[in-house]
């Protein structure tokens, strides 16, 4: 098969490419525009294959999209490009309506061009595979049960919003048009490769940078943490034996409050880097709470049953195995996360550095 990859050079899609590529006899296009979030660096293991192929291509440029569908010809699009971090989407929500909202429909649009001229056989076994979030669903109070797929929508941030609305936008030129769609929404990723803003990278290195932890509000926020690689290996099963018209929820059955992930790191560095900074006697005493984010959801909370009875997915990974390979990861991959903090492996694609 031949997949298209949106977003293929961010946190997720690296993953989803790098696992076809080693896993599979597969080829990958991976379209991206390559914002802020996308590092090409990412891909340094699975660049040199035959298989791989790199387009530069904002999806909100219907031009190009169906330039290099008709010269590709893919059998499947799985669709990552997303302007993706909610503290961005607060202060400047307009690039989280343009990609999200106006480059999904964009890419439907173009998609829905190409698909209608394939022969039959092709046009039945074709895949729009869009991967979206559990914060579609808004948040959870207490106990509450868990979201599954038949949870109504309702988003809380900028960033949500936007995803709840592509969410949409796909579901309906399934119904409308019939383009045989399948969605996909996940709980919070974590893994080698995260951009340094989130959560888990930024603890890492100020931690070992001896630089204030940065915990919102009380830090009793709850999430469901998924490895990435588990993450990479859902989506790849979901659009090649998911059923067209489903959702299926993702999850890693690992609730944490941000508090407790930010205690684990700093006590995994207490074990894996002894030699703290100057002036640090523990980890811990580098945590800083901080106001909390406007609109911050309580708790998001996953049911990934179906995904586990329908396609016998389960994540390999629990939370304590994943984030000790996490912080392992950032230890020994120093020039990789350097390049991303002193902003070298934006200037060199862009051809202004060295
Ligand atoms: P990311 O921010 O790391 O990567 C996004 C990628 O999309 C980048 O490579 C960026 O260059 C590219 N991109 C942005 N705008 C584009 C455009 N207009 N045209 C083409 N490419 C564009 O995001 P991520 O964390 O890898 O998330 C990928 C997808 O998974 C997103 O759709 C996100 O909503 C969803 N998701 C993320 C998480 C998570 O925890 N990170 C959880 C559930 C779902």
């Amino acid at each position: 098969m031949k997949f298209f990859i949106t977003g293929g050079a961010g946190f997720i899609g690296s993953a989803v490419i790098r696992h076809i590529i080693e896993n599979t006899q597969h080829t990958v296009v991976n379209l991206d525009k390559l914002t802020y979030a996308g590092n090409l660096e990412s891909l340094n293991r699975v660049s040199a294959d035959p298989r791989y192929f790199f387009e530069q291509v904002d999806i909100c440029d219907k031009v190009e999209l169906t330039r290099v569908l008709s010269h590709y010809q893919p059998d499947a699009v799985m669709h990552l490009a997303a302007e993706s971090h909610v503290d961005r989407s607060i202060d400047g929500p307009a690039a989280f309506i343009e990609t999200n909202v106006v480059g999904t429909y964009t890419l439907l649009e173009a998609v829905r061009a190409y698909w209608n001229d394939l022969e039959p056989k092709k046009k039945t076994s074709f895949r729009f595979h869009h991967i979206s979030t559990d914060e579609v669903y808004g948040d959870l109070e207490g106990t509450e049960a868990l979201f599954t797929e038949k949870t109504s929508y309702e988003p809380s941030s900028p960033y949500s919003a936007s995803k709840a609305s592509s969410d949409h936008l796909v579901r309906a030129w399934l119904r409308t048009y019939g383009l045989p769609t399948i969605v996909t929404n996940c709980s919070n990723n974590y893994g080698p490769y995260h951009f340094p803003e989130k959560l888990i990278p930024l603890v890492i290195l100020n931690a070992i940078d001896g630089k204030p932890l940065p915990v919102y509000g009380d830090g009793m926020q709850i999430r469901d943490w998924l490895y990435v690689e588990d993450h990479a290996r859902a989506l790849y099963k979901v659009v090649t034996e998911g059923e067209v018209g489903e959702t299926y929820n993702i999850g890693g059955h690992n609730e944490k409050a941000n508090i407790e992930v930010v205690k684990t790191i700093c006590s995994l560095l207490e074990e894996l880097v002894p030699n703290k900074p100057e002036g640090v006697s523990q980890y811990q005493d580098l945590i800083t709470y901080v106001t909390d984010r406007p609109g911050h959801d309580v708790r998001y909370a996953i049911d990934a049953s179906k995904i586990e009875r329908e396609l016998g997915w389960t994540p390999e990974e629990s939370f304590e195995t994943g984030i000790r390979k996490t912080v392992e990861w950032y230890l020994s991959n120093k020039q990789w996360w350097s390049r991303v903090l002193d902003g070298s492996y934006s200037m060199e694609r862009l051809g202004q550095g060295s």
